[in-house]
């Protein structure tokens, strides 16, 4: 059975302040007071899982451990089939210490151009966990199913997103306007289920 949300206060288990903000956003009108592993003092939990779903689940345990609330962590990145799945988990470790995705993304491209295939396809993936002090947990797992173009386009997201044009679009996720990508998004996906079974 699943557990629904009945508290007043939810920490959010990020120290990224961009993300904390999208995420008290998506579920202000769901949750009293949010609160961020940052301004509780929480430390940063070493990501050591094998999955997005894993390393979700773990931040979110360590979060509610020490704050004795429920807490919500999320863990995202792209798949490419053709990599057996990489950069996978390792996503924003492939932009090396300068958090730099040209880099990130030129490896990708290098890879598939070593790897000598045709097959583009690729997906974000994004988990979240919603876990209580008393151990239960509650994961989904978003996602967004695309093809990667290259050379990058558009400047208006992050990460990889000015290689990936999702199904059914021609604009990269870079080229897209914000509201747009956010409507079809893995992270709109996993809010989606995890609203539907935890905050309604
Ligand atoms: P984390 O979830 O904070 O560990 O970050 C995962 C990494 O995946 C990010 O640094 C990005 O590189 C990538 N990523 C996750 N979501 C997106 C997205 O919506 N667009 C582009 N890149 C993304």
């Amino acid at each position: 059975m699943s557990r629904r949300f009945a508290d007043d206060t939810l920490v959010i288990a990020t120290h990224n302040p961009g993300k904390l903000r999208e995420i008290a956003e998506l579920l202000a009108s769901r949750v009293g007071t949010i609160q961020g592993a940052a301004a509780l003092g929480l430390a940063e939990p070493k990501e050591t899982g094998t999955s997005f779903v894993a390393n979700a689940e773990l931040k979110a345990r360590a979060a509610s451990m020490a704050s004795g609330r429920v807490a919500l962590a999320d863990d995202s990145g792209l798949v490419v089939p053709a990599l057996d799945g990489a950069p996978g988990i390792y996503s924003a470790r492939w932009a090396g210490p300068h958090k730099d995705f040209g880099v990130a993304m030129r490896k990708v491209e290098g890879a598939l151009s070593t790897a000598q295939t045709t097959d583009r396809r690729a997906w974000f993936a994004c988990a979240l966990a919603l876990a209580w002090p008393d151990g239960h947990c509650e994961t989904v797992e978003g996602r967004v199913h695309g093809t990667l173009a290259w050379p990058p386009r558009g400047n208006r997201g992050f990460g990889y997103d000015p290689m990936f044009v999702a199904e059914g679009m021609t604009q990269t996720f870079g080229e897209m306007e914000p509201a747009a990508k956010h409507a079809i998004s893995h992270r709109a996906d996993a809010f989606r289920q995890l609203v539907a079974r935890c905050f309604t």
